[in-house]
């Protein structure tokens, strides 16, 4: 559904992505990990043609996307919950949930999304009037969620969930991507440091270091592996 082969990105002269090839497959998920630095946002940076690629091809669902804007990329149903949330705290959830479905013009198609994202997220509903700016972590990490979802996405790509949580809320985080994959049947590219929690729900993984591919296979094998374990899992 998503293939990435062999880009290379940068910013300005400095070369951050050096030949990063992937493949994500329908139905399932698959998960980045790496330390801080790494360049997982940039990968995820150049897949949403935010900071395009200098060399190699992104296609998604056959369709080469590397040269289209980063809202005709969201409107192939592409979404990205970004780390940090960036959610608009001066406003409700209600009008954050609506932000994410500014490509949108049919009313009719914003209220059914709506609807359908509070059914999921029922959450968001009981904090429907409440400020952003003042939801738990967890709950604005829902609550981006949610918005990526206002586009209905067959694909959403999540940049660090986990991070600043708690770990009660992170397994309320992936029972929430565990329902996004089976009832909901999105592809998911998960961006992680914490590594177990990566491993634990995804399919499979690749693993980043300086901005190269270092390792890659299924993600049981890669828990059971001692150099992942040594340098990810601190055993
Ligand atoms: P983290 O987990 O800490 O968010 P990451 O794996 O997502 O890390 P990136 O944010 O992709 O890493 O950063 C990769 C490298 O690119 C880092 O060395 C970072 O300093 C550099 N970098 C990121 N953004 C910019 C920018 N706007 N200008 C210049 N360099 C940048």
């Amino acid at each position: 559904m998503l293939k990435v082969n062999n880009i290379n990105a940068f910013y300005g002269d400095v070369q951050i992505l050096f030949d990063i090839t992937l493949e994500v497959k329908q139905g399932e998920i698959v998960t980045l990990l790496g330390s801080n630095g790494a360049g997982k946002t940039t990968t995820v940076r150049a897949i949403t043609n935010i900071n395009p690629v200098r060399t190699g091809e992104i296609y998604f669902d056959g369709e080469r996307i590397d040269a289209l804007q980063s809202h005709a990329i969201a409107g192939r149903k592409l979404a990205v919950v970004p780390e940090g949330r960036h959610l608009f705290p001066n406003m409700t959830v209600k009008d954050n949930l609506l932000m994410g479905a500014y490509s949108i013009s049919d009313k009719k198609a914003i209220n059914e999304a709506l609807e359908e994202v509070v059914q999921l997220l029922p959450r968001l509903k009981e904090r429907f009037g409440q400020l952003a700016g003042t939801l738990s972590g967890g709950e604005q990490q829902m609550c981006a969620i949610g918005r990526a979802m206002m586009i209905r996405p067959k694909f959403i790509i999540l940049d660090e969930p986990s991070l600043g949580l708690a770990p009660v809320i992170i397994d309320q985080i992936v029972d929430t991507l565990e329902m996004l994959r089976d009832r909901e049947k999105t592809t998911i590219l998960l961006i992680e440091q914490n590594a177990k929690l990566a491993l634990e729900i995804s399919d499979r993984a690749y693993v980043l270091e300086n901005g190269r591919v270092v390792l890659q296979g299924n993600s049981s094998d890669l828990l059971a592996s001692e150099d992942i374990q040594k340098a990810y899992l601190g055993i």
